[in-house]
């Protein structure tokens, strides 16, 4: 996803109370094969009717289990109540506190696919929103990044757990539904409503599945690689919206090319009330309201989130420290698409800005991209899983040269796609297809906060450039560092050092005088110069 920066603040303190969950019990005892959720809307009250039907199986014998979802709470009224829970016909025993269902099921053996039917009721203080679009015409759009799911249904609400999920949808027959995966029915129930059936075929976390039930203009695009794509806005946007996700196509030929076969059943781009700029829903991606603008001003935004339907979506993170692997994957395949049809002085831009953004955030924030200590998930969108993130893969690209590096980051995704991995997965595949060790690139990139802040001296005598190298940071970086020698006839040249140490000399043999040296001049290194 990417943030929309007026919202940050409010995130913060909506989030909080979510944030710090402890799911380890729910992974360690059960898993999700299937939620089929009925969800019933209307326009009279915010209250949702539903009825989950929750398939899963256990992972040991255990005496009960848990489900996140957030309770209705008597002061503001808003919060789920559970009605009744059935496994199989027998009503069942459970407690609902803490925001957690705790479930009593009757004769569990380990590895046998158990259903619960659990018919609950309420108004979502969050997860799902619903009330008024920039037009003021109503809508309802669900937005669970990162646990925000278990405010409308109950669920493991953690990217580990994934599972493939139904949507059955009542709404007034004037309103249109999108949701994950593909329509296998719609039918008029009576003259007001109408019930849609959406159905993924393969298994997503909570974190992007989405329903939004809304009156849009849809646009069918066509196809690409056998993929539908459209485009889906508000009525009173149709002509600038159908104009600025036309791109998609494009975008999504570029990366199934790129990476590798697109792992969802359709591709649908909707302008909705996500609260951030771009949430990668999978195959249903939602824009913030105003990203429809008739000039193509958001081709970057609509390019990082189709990237997420392959990283963050299918191959997805393990939990969420290693958040980079979604954010940091989104941002630089943003790059490239861009390197690819906007060009080599477009794409060092982007860099430059992102090395910046990546130096201003740690004059901030001392942390390391794999932060295994902040538990609100919400500051984890921060530049260290956006931008060092994306930096990390343009240096690894710059280590293993172009063929190895994709061919890298194809086994990857075809590893881990409709699964989690972690960062060690991901090193570990890299490492195997490139026959390099790579602990030291990935420890001091990933797992050290911080990149080198370098000074250096230098003086230029009979052929030779002799250089010294210090790194003023704490700890010190292994790298490449490549030097421009400029001469004084106006020639260049490049030659690449090796630094390793706090304090390195170096001699460098030339071939004519040195008037300068440029550092880094193809922009390869996350490095600042000292006192800069
Ligand atoms: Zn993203």
């Amino acid at each position: 996803m990417k943030n929309s920066l007026k919202f940050v603040l409010i995130l913060f303190i909506i989030q909080s109370t979510l944030s710090a969950q402890n799911y380890k019990q729910q992974l360690n005892t059960i898993d999700i094969q299937n939620y089929k959720l009925a969800i019933s809307v209307n326009d009279t009250t915010n209250s949702i009717d539903a009825n989950m039907i929750v398939s899963l199986k256990f992972k040991k014998t255990v005496q009960e289990f848990q489900l996140d979802l957030v309770k209705k709470d008597s002061i503001s009224g808003k919060g789920m109540v559970i009605d009744s829970i059935y496994q199989n016909n027998i009503k069942i025993a459970f407690t609902h506190t803490n925001n957690k269902v705790i479930i009593q099921p009757k004769h569990v053996f380990p590895g046998i696919k158990y259903t619960y039917t659990i018919k609950y009721h309420g108004i979502p203080a969050d997860g799902l929103i619903i009330g008024e679009n920039m037009y003021g015409d109503r809508t309802f759009f669900s937005d669970n990044w990162p646990n925000r799911a278990q405010h409308w249904f109950p669920c493991v609400d953690h990217p580990s757990d994934k599972a493939t999920v139904e949507y059955i949808i009542e709404a007034p027959n004037y309103y249109q539904t999108i949701a994950n995966g593909f329509l296998v029915e719609e039918t008029n129930l009576n003259n007001y409503t109408k019930q849609y059936h959406w159905k993924t075929s393969v298994p997503i976390p909570t974190k992007v599945m989405v329903i939004g039930i809304a009156k849009f203009a849809i646009q069918n695009i066509g196809l690409t690689h056998h993929i539908p794509v459209s485009t889906w806005v508000y009525p009173q946007n149709k002509e600038h919206g159908f104009y600025d996700f036309s791109t998609a196509k494009n975008i999504l030929s570029f990366f199934i090319e790129t990476i590798g076969e697109y792992p969802y059943q359709k591709l649908a781009n909707v302008q909705s009330k996500t609260r951030f700029g771009g949430m990668e829903n999978a195959s249903a991606i939602f824009y913030f309201e105003k990203s429809v603008t008739g000039e193509l001003e958001h081709e970057d935004l609509i390019a990082h989130e189709i990237a997420h339907q392959w990283f963050g979506n299918s191959a997805s993170e393990i939990d969420w420290p290693h958040l980079w692997l979604s954010e940091g994957f989104a941002t630089y395949l943003t790059d490239i698409y861009i390197l690819k049809f906007k060009g080599e002085k477009e794409f060092i831009n982007r860099l430059k800005s992102e090395r910046t953004t990546v130096f201003n955030f740690y004059k901030k924030v001392q942390k390391p991209v794999i932060d295994t200590k902040t538990t609100n998930y919400m500051q984890l969108l921060n530049a260290n899983s956006y931008q060092k993130g994306a930096w990390v893969l343009h240096m690894l690209r710059n280590k293993l040269g172009d063929e190895i590096f994709w061919k890298g980051i194809r086994t990857y995704y075809s590893t881990y796609k409709f699964s989690n991995a972690s960062t060690t997965n991901f090193k570990d595949v890299m490492s195997k297809v490139s026959g390099k060790n790579l602990d030291i690139f990935f420890t001091q990139w990933l797992q050290k906060s911080g990149h080198p802040i370098l000074k250096s001296d230098w003086i230029y005598f009979n052929n030779k450039v002799r250089l010294i190298i210090d790194q003023t940071q704490e700890t010190a970086f292994q790298f490449s560092l490549d030097l421009e020698l400029i001469y004084k006839d106006g020639s260049s040249e490049i030659k690449t050092i090796e630094v390793s140490d706090k304090s390195s000399p170096f001699v460098i043999d030339t071939s004519g005088e040195v008037t300068s040296i440029n550092f880094d001049p193809n922009i390869n290194l996350l490095y600042e110069l000292d006192g800069n």
